[in-house]
């Protein structure tokens, strides 16, 4: 004869499914973990969301897409296996390496949006690379490559500025593209002081402000 349905759980799947439970339970609000647990249960999660925003921007964001696609046709295309989530100090949320790889700042990113930006930025990089042998330890090279990746890239917010057929940005987006241009260079291990990383953004502001490629061929 079954036993009546309100019985204790005895079986061995359904209690194995508890066990389960509880340890979901645990994960998700902590207790019962030590902060050791519950750290790498965090880095988990933030590492598998990074992987799951990479896969969709590189399949379906419009700036990441384009930016690909001119990379392929420039000779320097990037492969997905070199675009990496990883852990990063937290002053940064990416990074290029000139041997053609990214860095995604796992930790860094509280939504998708965020993260298409930084990898848009870090793809310009990449882009000026392949096309423009840049010295990446010259000051005015490099204050070039962060102007163009911080005003194209929408970390200055640049599609919503941008009117139709015409770049009229506005003085807001210019002092946002200059402050983070200068403060990128300021961290050039060649860049003796604020001053000088300030001096390099001003002197090529002017044609790397204007040089939009390879987006201007959108419009
Ligand atoms: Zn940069």
């Amino acid at each position: 004869m079954d036993p009546p349905s309100s019985a204790p759980a005895t079986n061995p799947s359904e209690s194995r499914a508890f066990q389960r439970w509880l340890k979901k339970a645990s994960l998700v609000t902590g207790l019962g973990l030590t902060p050791e647990e519950r750290q790498h249960y965090l880095e988990e999660q933030k590492h598998a969301r990074c992987e799951k925003w990479k896969t969709e921007l590189l399949n379906y964001s419009p700036s990441v897409v384009f930016m690909l696609k001119h990379l392929r046709l420039s000779g320097c295309a990037v492969p997905p296996s070199n675009i990496v989530c990883g852990s990063c100090d937290s002053t940064r949320s990416g990074g290029f390496h000139p041997s053609g790889a990214i860095v995604l700042c796992e930790g860094h990113f509280g939504s998708k949006r965020h993260m298409q930006d930084t990898l848009t930025h870090e793809l310009i990089h990449m882009y000026d690379h392949c096309k423009f042998n840049v010295d990446w330890y010259n000051l005015r090279h490099h204050a070039c490559s962060e102007i163009r990746a911080n005003s194209l890239s929408g970390d200055c917010r640049f599609m919503r500025e941008v009117g139709r057929g015409n770049v009229s940005l506005s003085k807001q987006h210019q002092a946002c593209v200059r402050r983070r241009a200068i403060l990128s260079v300021r961290a050039n291990p060649k860049c003796p002081d604020g001053a000088a990383a300030e001096r390099a953004v001003n002197e090529v502001w002017e044609s790397c402000f204007n040089d939009t490629r390879p987006f201007d061929e959108i419009y």
